[in-house]
């Protein structure tokens, strides 16, 4: 029912195509770029034409055998472990100085290979940057647990990297995700193995050339692409590989989950997300319609913290409904390097055809209002109308199934205790959004809630002091501040007794 706005540039512009494209992409182990053992590549697709733009080497258990290899000498023999903690600081502060000083090659780069808008690849730029400046001020500032009996005993924690972390992450956003697990692994002294997302490896690519030039030693930082079953698999399944930490999808989630359990590895799993953005009669609407706007079709949909359910009280439903697929429409589709582009092109036609897919389903199951296929004026690509259906029934797939995509599905509420049930009634806890100005309601509303991160008021806003992370099938652990250093450290406990030493008497009785 719609025709969205389309940014004014145009498929041949110049300046779609970022010129210093690679010629191909290649793992990167012990500090050299080299192409898989027994030669072979995957292709990685433009995703505005869907044509092969490079090849990239797809990794299978050799080279992640040799990249293991290289990432435990590192550990066991290099310097990384056993720096002090400023020295690592200095390295990953030099890291955030070059991803800044470079973000807007390295958002041309992402947006052209992952569809992102320009604008929000940019800004995801920076957030890398900040990821790692955060983690380098943290390892300094972290004191360390002492805890005294006085003149008896003291007890302190001795935290240790714990050696190769493998990291598995998937193609939305992925610079930045990437830098999330990066800069914690590195900053606490660990070395890793990266495994990127198929989809999209061209900005995996460039951590090495900043590694390097930032002063990372050989061998600490290795990079395997390739596909999941392959690649990923045998990173999760090698014996030398104490920690993987994973972002993806649930049921990606669950497979790692029985595979690493026989090595009883450390596991943080950011999965997936179906998030409500519950809006009460007694919110403020402007501020709720343009959040819950933004919060699904901003990164593309591509978001797992989408607000993608906005539960919308029945007193309020008919003019929030209106206002919201009116706003819908007016969100300008465009190509990716366009500046004035809000939703760019997903990533993938395999994803596009996914996000169809449930964009047909909808139609047969609730009312459609604005989108509901392709993006007018596009010929190529996967490029997706916003898309907006109302009221959607609760064992509606389209309210139960993370579709990843510019689509959102809203439905009325009468009472709290509805809104509540509605909210808590699917298989994801990742993100929650309540709007109300009813101080006890919202605070109420947060703590029954089913989600590991609640934002009342708020548009997805973080500091990253918080923690990150799901419950139910959208995730185990949480990343973000201190919690990813516990997760990146072993924490020993040391103890040591001062005065006396008094032993029970064992062994002493002399009557035998
Ligand atoms: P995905 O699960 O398909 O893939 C993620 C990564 O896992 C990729 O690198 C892939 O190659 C790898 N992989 C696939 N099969 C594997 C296997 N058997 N063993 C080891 N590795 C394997 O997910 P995706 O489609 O790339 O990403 C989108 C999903 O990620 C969505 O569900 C989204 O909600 C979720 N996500 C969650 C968060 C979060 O923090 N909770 C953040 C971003 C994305």
């Amino acid at each position: 029912p719609t025709d969205n706005p389309t940014a004014t540039a145009t498929a041949g512009a110049p300046g779609r195509v970022p010129e210093d494209l690679p010629q191909r992409i290649q793992h990167y182990i012990d500090g050299q770029f080299v192409d898989s053992v027994d030669g072979d590549t995957f292709d990685v697709l433009d995703p505005v034409t869907n044509e092969t733009y490079v090849q990239a080497a797809a990794g299978k258990k050799a080279d992640i055998d040799r990249a293991v290899a290289a990432a435990r000498r590192a550990f066991t023999e290099g310097p990384w472990p056993r720096m002090l903690p400023r020295e690592r600081s200095r390295v990953l502060h030099r890291i955030a100085d070059i991803v800044e000083s470079r973000d807007a090659r390295l958002a041309a780069m992402e947006s052209y290979d992952s569809g992102l808008p320009i604008t929000q690849a940019l800004g995801q730029a920076r957030r890398a940057a900040e990821n790692f400046r955060f983690f380098a001020d943290l390892i300094v500032a972290q004191a360390d647990d002492t805890f005294k009996v006085p003149g008896r005993q003291i007890n302190y924690v001795n935290r240790k990297p714990i050696g190769v972390a493998g990291l598995i992450t998937p193609w939305n956003t992925p610079f930045m995700l990437e830098s999330w697990k990066l800069g914690p692994a590195l900053a606490t002294g660990n070395t890793v193995v990266l495994k990127p997302a198929e989809f999209t490896p061209l900005s995996a690519s460039l951590w090495a050339g900043i590694f390097e030039e930032a002063g990372l030693p050989q061998g600490v930082f290795n990079l395997v692409n390739g596909l999941g079953e392959d690649a990923g698999d045998a990173l999760v399944k090698h014996p030398d590989v104490p920690l993987i930490s994973f972002t993806g999808e649930s049921s990606t989630g669950q497979l790692i989950f029985g595979n690493a359990a026989p090595y009883l590895k450390g596991l943080s799993m950011e999965l997936g997300g179906k998030s409500p953005a519950v809006v009460f009669a007694d919110a403020d609407l402007d501020a709720a319609v343009d959040a819950t706007i933004f919060g699904v079709f901003s990164l593309n949909g591509e978001r797992c913290t989408a607000g993608s359910r906005i539960l919308v009280q029945r007193d309020i439903y008919a003019d929030f409904v209106e206002r919201y697929a009116a706003q819908a429409k007016r969100v300008v589709v465009g190509y990716p390097h366009d500046p004035a582009t809000e939703v760019g092109s997903l990533v993938h036609p395999e994803h596009y055809d996914k996000v169809m897919s449930y964009i047909e389903i909808g139609k047969t199951e609730a009312r459609l209002v604005a989108g509901g296929g392709r993006a007018k004026g596009f010929d190529t690509g996967n490029f997706v109308a916003p898309t907006v259906f109302v009221d959607v029934k609760p064992d509606a797939r389209i309210f139960q199934e993370e579709i990843f995509g510019p689509v959102v599905a809203i439905t009325p509420f009468d009472t709290d205790e509805e809104a509540l049930a509605l909210a808590n009634g699917v298989k994801y806890g990742l993100a929650a959004y309540v709007w109300t100005n009813d101080l006890k309601r919202a605070h109420n509303f947060a703590q029954a809630i089913e989600a590991g991160m609640v934002w009342l008021n708020s548009n997805n806003v973080r500091d990253l002091r918080t923690p990150f992370g799901g419950v139910k099938a959208s995730g185990l652990g949480h990343e973000g501040g201190y919690r990813s250093i516990d997760f990146y450290t072993d924490q020993q406990a040391v103890h040591i007794t001062l005065g006396k030493v008094h032993n029970p008497s064992f062994g002493k009785n002399e009557h035998h």
